[in-house]
């Protein structure tokens, strides 16, 4: 049974928050990006697929939208930590608006590559077995075995009751 869309969306808002939360406390822990979101996504993205149960596809793609989805939440996760103290707010002089426009791409980049891998990685650990194609059930003999009436002698097919020639009740 492939994973209902649905199922993909709750997964990857599963990965989504472990992406943004993991990645912002990597941070606060010191890590920097690429470090800090690629780790955040890659498990973001594993923790979709284990959530999801689906096939391989299913898993990367939940994991690809973990971290997409990931990054936004990210950075607004990071900026409550800023806001509370958490996270020392970066000193010097803030970076012109191209410079920061750069790294949100490439985090994004990042975030997306992580997420899938680590979507594949663990959609192909655990993902359902494919269900078997089910077999017509031939029982071999209902067709060509017969019976004979134990009165007439007539030829009957195999489970007749009573003999449509002579009546007659077969054991
Ligand atoms: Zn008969």
């Amino acid at each position: 049974m492939p994973a209902k869309n649905r199922d993909l969306f709750a997964a990857a808002l599963a990965g989504v928050v472990v992406t943004g939360v993991l990645t912002a406390l990597l941070e606060a822990a010191g890590l920097t990006p690429p470090v800090s979101d690629g780790v955040g996504a890659f498990v973001g993205g594993a923790v979709a697929a284990y959530v999801l149960y689906g096939k391989l596809g299913q898993a990367a793609a939940a994991g690809a939208l973990s971290g997409v989805l990931g990054t936004p939440f990210y950075l607004g996760v990071s900026e409550i930590l800023y806001i509370f103290g958490v996270i020392a707010t970066p000193s010097g002089p803030t970076p012109p608006m191209s410079e920061l426009q750069v790294a949100v791409v490439i985090i994004l980049g990042i975030d997306l590559l992580f997420g899938i891998f680590g979507g594949t990685v663990v959609g192909g650990i655990r993902r359902p077995h494919e269900e078997p194609i089910p077999q017509p059930q031939v029982t071999p003999g209902t067709i060509a075995q017969t019976k004979y009436c134990v009165q007439c002698g007539a030829q009957l097919p195999f489970g007749t009751v009573i003999c449509p020639h002579c009546n007659a009740r077969q054991p």
